[in-house]
């Protein structure tokens, strides 16, 4: 017999997808809250996001009829017409990540708009609502996510060690500090402050901020631009070079994704100066008139597809080609911040 799934069902197949490890709820709640117009976000967690994760913006906040909505699935403020998904401004737009978040976990959100006098909290378990209440807070929004997968055991099998799973979150809010230099970006972990951002919108004293200051030596600014395209950046001098590709960072149009073009364009723009196995730091902020990038390709976003790949990676390999050339000229590492 063929009937339709039942709404809790549907919603933790979908979550399936969305929601894999803390890391995914991280990820999709921080991105919530930038674009939400957020300055100021905090990320706390403990055992690795498992038992507990926490983000707080001060972003628009949800107004208190709209609580409920939020935590449905293909709910979102964020595009109305089909003809939206061909320009993308914001990073949420599938409106999946709340519904399969609240699926998998206890939530409890937090929010508050300028306008309105008080706070809301609602609590919703396994996808059911479960408390609703009136309560003061800043404005803003806050997310607590606990007892990640309590309800799904296969998925809560798979989950690494909570340092596993920590690592990933930090390497992720990590970039995202770079990324959104701008926005304050507080992490906190098992109750210790890892950093603060001040976020006065210097990527490069960030990178000192969140990686350290050794980090930050023997790195290139680079930064160009054309009609369709620009990137800025840092990329390491040849010598700084590391043996993984962990420090090699991309976001495409503000969305931190893994793509073959810019592996590929990193390699090209270094060619011959790296000895093999080696790789050099690559910090690169690319934007692309969002026409011709779809960014809609895997619920979770992490990957995007480029309309015409060859320009993008020639344009990515010049810029770098530019920066390490402009470098032999200067043998000392001269940063004017
Ligand atoms: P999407 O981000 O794809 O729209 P989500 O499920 O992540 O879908 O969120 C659903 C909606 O809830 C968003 O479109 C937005 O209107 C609202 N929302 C979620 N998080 C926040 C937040 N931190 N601040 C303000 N509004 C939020
Ligand atoms: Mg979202």
């Amino acid at each position: 017999m063929i009937k339709i799934l039942s709404k809790n069902v549907a919603d933790k197949i979908a979550a399936g997808e969305v929601v894999d490890r803390p890391l995914s709820i991280v990820k999709e709640l921080v991105e919530n809250a930038i674009d939400a117009g957020a300055t100021n976000i905090t990320v706390e967690i403990r055992n690795g996001g498992k038992t507990y994760i926490r983000v707080t913006d001060n972003g628009c906040g949800i107004g208190e009829n709209e609580v409920e909505l939020a935590f449905l699935r293909h709910a979102t403020s964020k595009i109305t017409t089909d003809e939206d998904l061909n320009s993308i401004l914001t990073l949420g737009f599938r409106g999946e990540a709340l519904s399969s978040i609240a699926a998998v976990s206890r939530v409890e959100l937090i929010t508050k708009t300028v306008d309105a006098k008080t706070g809301v909290s609602l609590k919703i378990h396994g996808g059911e609502v479960f408390e609703k209440s009136a309560t003061g807070c800043p404005d803003g929004t806050t997310i607590i996510v606990s007892d990640l997968f309590y309800n799904t055991p296969a998925r809560l099998k798979f989950m690494k060690t909570d340092a596993t799973e920590s690592t990933l979150i930090i390497d992720f809010i990590s970039k995202i500090a770079l990324a959104y230099a701008a926005i304050k970006i507080r992490l906190i972990n098992n109750g210790t402050i890892l950093f603060s951002t001040n976020g006065k919108g210097d990527k490069y004293s960030n990178i000192i901020t969140v990686y350290s200051k050794s980090f930050s030596e023997g790195l290139i600014h680079i930064s160009s631009e054309s009609e369709s395209m620009s990137l800025e950046g840092y990329i390491s001098r040849p010598d700084f070079s590391k043996t993984n590709r962990k420090q090699q960072i991309f976001f495409v149009n503000g969305r931190s994704i893994s793509n073959r073009i810019m592996d590929l364009a990193v390699q090209e723009g270094y060619t011959e100066r790296l000895f093999e196995g080696r790789y050099p730091i690559a910090y690169l902020f690319f934007r692309i008139k969002p026409e011709l990038v779809d960014v809609n390709i895997h619920p979770n976003k992490k990957e995007v597809r480029f309309n015409q790949d060859m320009e993008v990676k020639n344009f990515i390999a010049q810029s770098i080609k530019r920066g390490l050339l402009s470098q032999q000229a200067i043998p000392q590492v001269t940063e004017s911040h």
